[in-house]
Order: C-alpha cells, then sequence, then structure tokens
C-alpha cells in the first residue's frame, strides 16, 4: 500500500516544530518534545501508523468526546442535555463559560463542561467505579486494555487550582451534587488514561464507523449518539480555534494538551496525531499542521461537494 509512505512523507515534510509544552502539569512538561506519530485508520479497520506510535502519552481532552458519549448512552440525552449544553464557547478550554441563572456549562468539550459530564457519569450506579467504567469504554474504543498514568493524574491534582474552582462553581450552581474534589480526582484520572496514536486512531475509526469498533464488531455507541458526539466535537472540540479548524479543516475533531488531537472523517476514516509543542490555543502546533495537510491532500473537507 503507497499509503505508509504517503504518511511518512507527510511527517517528514511537516515543519521545524514551534510552540510551548502543557507547562501547568508539571508532568506534562517533562516529556520529549520532538515526538511524532501519526495514525490513520478506516472504518473498515484498516490502520496504519507511522513515526512514534508505539509511545505512550495521556489521553487529557480527547477523553471528553468518549465520556461525553458514554454519559448519552446512560442516562439518555434529556438528563445530559440539562446539565450541559451545546452551544460553542468561543473561549479557550479552562474558561468559566457557564450559561447565566442555571450554571450550566455551555458544551462538554471546555472543562466546565467536562467536569460536569464527568460527574453525571461518577454519578450513575455501581457507586465510586466511574473511572472503571471510563477506562474500560476507553479500552473497548482502543481495542486493548489501556491503563492510568498515576503519576500524570497526580501531577495535575496537585496543581489543579482552576479546575477545583470550577467544580466549586458547578457545585455551588446544583450541576452536579457530592464533593467537587471527588469529581476533580476523577476528571484528572480520567484525562491521564495512557494511549498511543494507534489507540486513538482506533478510537476515532470507531466514531467514524457508526459506533462500531472495527477490529471487535462491538456496537460501543449508538448512531443518534455518534451523532450528537461529532456534532459537538464539529462546534466546539478545538475551543476558542474551532471556526477557523472548522473552516480550513472541516472534520469534527478534538485536541488535548499532551499534544494529540483526532479527527473524523463520518462514513470514511479515523486520524490520530501526536506532537506535544501546543500553539495558543492548547492544541499541538505540528498536530494543526498534518490535519491541514491531509485535509486538503485527500479532500476531507465535509462541507465540500464530492
Ligand atoms: N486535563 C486537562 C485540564 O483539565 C485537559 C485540558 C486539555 O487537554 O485541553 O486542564
Amino acid at each position: 500500500s503507497p499509503i505508509p509512505d504517503y504518511l511518512t512523507q507527510v511527517l517528514d515534510t511537516c515543519a521545524p516544530d514551534s510552540g510551548e509544552l502543557a507547562e501547568y502539569i508539571p508532568e506534562l512538561a517533562a516529556v520529549d518534545p520532538d515526538r511524532f506519530a501519526l495514525s490513520l485508520v478506516t472504518a473498515e479497520g484498516d490502520a496504519y501508523s507511522v513515526g512514534d506510535h508505539q509511545d505512550a502519552f495521556t489521553i487529557q481532552s480527547i477523553s471528553k468526546p468518549f465520556v461525553y458519549g458514554l454519559a448519552l448512552e446512560t442516562l439518555g440525552f434529556e438528563a445530559v442535555l440539562d446539565h450541559v449544553g451545546v452551544e460553542p464557547s468561543g473561549e479557550a478550554f479552562s474558561e468559566i463559560s457557564l450559561e447565566r441563572n442555571t450554571g450550566r456549562p455551555l458544551n462538554p468539550m471546555i472543562n466546565a463542561g467536562a467536569l460536569a459530564t464527568h460527574a453525571l457519569v461518577a454519578s450513575t450506579p455501581p457507586a465510586d467505579s466511574g473511572v472503571e467504567r471510563i477506562l474500560k469504554l476507553l479500552s473497548s474504543l482502543a481495542g486493548r486494555e489501556l491503563d492510568i498514568d498515576e503519576k500524570v493524574a497526580r501531577s495535575e491534582l496537585d496543581n489543579g487550582y482552576r479546575n477545583l474552582a470550577l467544580a466549586n462553581l458547578l457545585r455551588s450552581y446544583d450541576v452536579f451534587t457530592g464533593d467537587p474534589r471527588a469529581v476533580v480526582e476523577g476528571y484528572v484520572r480520567q484525562c491521564a488514561v495512557r494511549v498511543t496514536t494507534a489507540d486513538l486512531g482506533m478510537m476515532a475509526a470507531t466514531l467514524a464507523s457508526g459506533g462500531v469498533q472495527p477490529h471487535t464488531g462491538e456496537q460501543i455507541f449508538s448512531r443518534p449518539v455518534v451523532r450528537q458526539v461529532l456534532s459537538v466535537m464539529a462546534t466546539c472540540g478545538m475551543y476558542d480555534a474551532a471556526g477557523d479548524w472548522l473552516t480550513t479543516i472541516g472534520i469534527p475533531a478534538k485536541s488535548g494538551v499532551s499534544g494529540g488531537i483526532i479527527g473524523i472523517l463520518p462514513g470514511q476514516l479515523g486520524i490520530a496525531v501526536f506532537s506535544p509543542r501546543l500553539d495558543p490555543h492548547g492544541t499541538s502546533a505540528r498536530g494543526v499542521e498534518v490535519c491541514e495537510r491531509l485535509s486538503r491532500d485527500m479532500n476531507l473537507h465535509l462541507m465540500d461537494a464530492p
């Protein structure tokens, strides 16, 4: 297949890296900034990976769309929409983007909404197994057993003043009941699940194939849930760069501060890229460049007529 050669060429030609590591989680600032990997997985499950694709990193915010999907599956649309909206905030990931009066977070991709979503999942019985259920979900999406980088989770928790503030604010509006600290603890462990780009490629491909994991055949998300998740990714997944991303690259996507990005072309493929240096939006700088290149070369933009 010519695909691996093409993907290698994309890695080779994507610019000398610029950007900064995520300093606010000390453990993330300790990674090798030059790591670079790309995976492409078709909706049928044909997988291609190049670069440092066996290197693991923490999933961070790329967990958010999947945990949102889990919340929709377990609690239903109405209950979830009651607690978390679907409007783009146009603001950075950790902004206090809450609806006036109700305190409902604007969407599940920003931290406020992801904390509320995590709390929803964690509040469904059996009690105290929220993180395990999330780990199990992410593992079944990847098609292998994943684990948690407890060192990264601890590092984030020790410096997690802002997420704690957000969780306290949500608690004050009764967006969730229970202990804000426990929600943040669970949320940072959700963010610290260890993945490779190959894993993320499979997870993205599962969304591309209508919720069916292409290798195991398991229907992990129903079609309405996949549609909801992809719609929210398209409008809110890239935070305050969501409009720029959708107009130039044109596919639903999600970034994370450890340097990963996933993109999904519904019915066709999942893409995952990893490069730790971040642009000012907290998104992998080289990852954006790779996605621009792939979108252009393969005509991936959803708004283009076929
Ligand atoms: N765990 C990170 C936080 O809550 C995730 C942010 C991101 O990946 O954009 O700050």
